[in-house]
């Protein structure tokens, strides 16, 4: 059975770590079985259908990214159920939340990813006319934690929407060709962790990644408070643990 870890931070707040195994890739938890392979199926359909291969001669990730951590669940269709969901709604509307929310992820960073190293830290952009993101905020507070410094060069064309009601199948494409690199000095040559509160389809660290590789940085890994998931993909990897 998939298991889950208890988080406790510094300040005394707790919560479940996402639970093992996970995809590596995109941090989709995956039942035992699947454990094994390391890959979701979702991954593992992407790799297919970008390399047109065997997926199992696929040395590294269908996306421009290479990995994503997530620290622990976000429950999309019962966000109150987990125990992060309410750190990540705090963020979301401003409130507190980043300080423990980028502990975990730097606790997740160093014990579940040690093959990820980062030069700077950049977030993905926040909506056309807003200043500041959840994901800015979440950066800042993680560049804190990490000693790290944080670039923030990413911006959205006046025209992007957010994904909210677009069909499923869209969605992974919503930030194609609306996201640019402002500018590059700070990021060419180095190692980038891309930063945001809540991984879904991994369309936005896509795009994101992808921008970044043509502005000159050498690599791109993800971090992310939260991985989206249903209730439906829980029970569909037979994971009954606490959320
Ligand atoms: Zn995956």
């Amino acid at each position: 059975m998939p298991s889950s870890e208890l988080f406790k931070s510094r300040d005394g707040t707790e919560f479940r770590l996402l639970p093992v195994p996970f995809c590596e890739y995109c941090s989709m938890p995956l039942s035992e079985s699947f454990g094994v392979w390391g890959r979701c199926w979702r991954c593992n359909k992407r790799f297919r259908e970008i390399t047109r291969g065997n997926p199992f001669e696929v040395p590294d990730s269908p996306y421009k990214f290479r990995k994503a951590a997530a620290a622990g669940l976000y429950i999309t269709d019962y966000p109150e159920k987990g125990s992060i969901g309410r750190l990540i709604k705090a963020i979301k509307t401003g409130g507190g939340g980043c300080d423990v929310l980028s502990e975990a992820i730097a606790h997740v960073l160093r014990t579940r990813y040690a093959d990820i190293s980062w030069d700077i830290i950049v977030h993905v952009p926040a909506s056309p006319g807003k200043k500041i993101s959840p994901a800015g905020r979440l950066a800042l507070a993680l560049a804190k934690e990490t000693r790290t410094a944080v670039a923030s060069v990413l911006e959205l064309d006046p025209s992007y929407e957010s994904d909210q009601g677009l069909p499923e199948a869209q969605k992974f494409d919503n930030m194609r060709d609306k996201v640019r690199v402002a500018s590059s000095a700070e990021i060419v040559g180095r190692k980038i962790l891309l930063v945001d509160d809540v991984m879904t389809t991994r369309g936005s660290a896509h795009w994101c990644s992808e921008e970044l590789l043509k502005a000159g940085a050498i690599g791109v890994n993800v971090a992310v408070a939260g991985r989206s998931v249903d209730m439906r993909d829980l029970e569909f990897i037979g994971y009954a643990g606490p959320l």
